[in-house]
């Protein structure tokens, strides 16, 4: 399916001000065309804060969006915190009916800086572990509320004279239960008159919606997959993550096998390590046996305790021990850095403290 990043933009620039779509902003502001497609590149590519800054605009039209309250961004940082280190920044993002959904950046040594978004105002899918998950769904956010997310850290570091070189949907929600939103959010991520960000340069990570991801593997995109695994087994993977009832292991698994068929891709499993829960030898040899001799990569995750949770992570050399096994049976595997401790930069840790629950929907 083509998507059209610039009408992507304009549907969703300012439905609060009556603008639902280009033709209505052209209409509104007796705009040419050509405006319309200055207007989306001074935002988008040249990163411009508002349309006051516009200057190849003349100047009573800039004073009139920026009258009408045309914004370039739809979400608004509230809190932004850095780590202790500086590698990690979170934010906290505003939208306009006062829903916070949260952001991470991650700069990492050399060039590589990965922002983490989300793509709902909570998640449906209330894995045990997952702050997020724990409070509950409020609502899907446009692919515009997506996408400024990674603008703002685009913003922040053109002005240090650095780029975003990768983004994943790892942030709150569950990216293919808000499915179109959300490959709209890619297009704009990924257009050249834009942001111009590689499809390879792209993480979805799904909780297993089986359905999606046969739909996702049509689109014959470069855009990566990743799984959220966390247990090799359907009796300790239901125990922490409720959808396995609804696609259980088998049924993931087949999904994942069609995929790879289909893009000859590799798939990354992500496995967050829980003390006691699903990091035994045994899981270790039960996860190998599902990984083995495909174009799968596992992603072993140290977990970020959250306040209150049941949950306890794994000690570093237990998880070294299970990265052991993996390897020997030949299971390509990396251990994640854990990033952002001290600022509670896993999923919904930082809107848990700001705003203990959510809004019902
Ligand atoms: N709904 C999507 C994306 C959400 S979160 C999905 O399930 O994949 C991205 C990843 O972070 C998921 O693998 C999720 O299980 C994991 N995660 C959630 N809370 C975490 C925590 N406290 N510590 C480490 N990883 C966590």
């Amino acid at each position: 399916m083509i998507r059209d990043p610039q009408a992507i933009w304009f549907d969703h620039v300012a439905p609060e001000l009556g603008f639902t779509d280009a033709d209505a902003l052209a209409q509104a502001f007796d705009l040419k065309r050509y405006r319309l497609a200055q207007i989306y590149r001074a935002a988008n590519k040249e990163l411009l804060a508002g349309p006051a800054d516009v200057t190849t605009l003349p100047k009573q039209l800039r004073e009139a969006l920026t009258e009408r309250g045309l914004s370039f961004s739809s979400v608004d940082p509230v809190v932004i915190r850095r780590s202790s280190d500086a590698q990690t920044t979170k934010g906290l993002f505003r939208l306009h009916d006062g829903n916070d959904v949260e952001a991470v950046l991650m700069e990492h040594y050399g060039e590589r800086t990965t922002v983490c978004i989300s793509s709902q105002a909570g998640c449906a899918f209330a894995c045990a572990f997952c702050s997020t998950g724990q409070a509950g769904f409020t609502r899907n956010l446009t692919s515009r509320e997506i996408f400024d997310q990674a603008r703002y850290f685009a913003r922040e570091l053109a002005a240090r004279g650095k780029r975003i070189t990768n983004v994943v949907f790892m942030g709150m929600g569950e990216p293919f239960h808000n499915y179109d939103a959300v490959m709209g959010a890619v297009a704009l991520l990924n257009d050249p008159h834009g942001l111009g960000l590689g499809h390879r340069h792209i993480t979805i990570s799904t909780v297993g919606l089986v359905d999606k991801i046969d739909r996702f593997a049509d689109e014959h995109l470069q855009v990566n997959l990743a799984i959220s695994l966390h247990a090799p087994s359907d009796a300790v993977r239901a125990a922490i993550m409720p959808v396995n009832r609804r696609f259980p292991i088998a049924e993931l698994m087949a999904a994942c096998e069609r995929y790879v068929e289909k893009t000859h891709r590799k798939v990354f499993f992500e496995y967050v390590m829980l003390d006691g829960i699903n990091d035994t030898h045994e899981c270790a040899r039960e996860l190998a046996a599902l990984m083995r001799g495909r174009l799968y990569h596992v992603n072993l995750i140290p977990y970020n305790t959250t306040p209150d949770g049941p949950f306890a992570g794994t000690a570093d050399d237990r998880i070294w021990a299970f990265a052991a096994i993996l390897e020997a049976a030949g299971i390509p595997i990396t251990v994640r850095k854990n990033m952002g401790r001290d600022i509670a930069a896993a999923c919904g840790q930082l809107r848990a403290e700001t705003q203990p629950k959510a809004h019902s929907a």
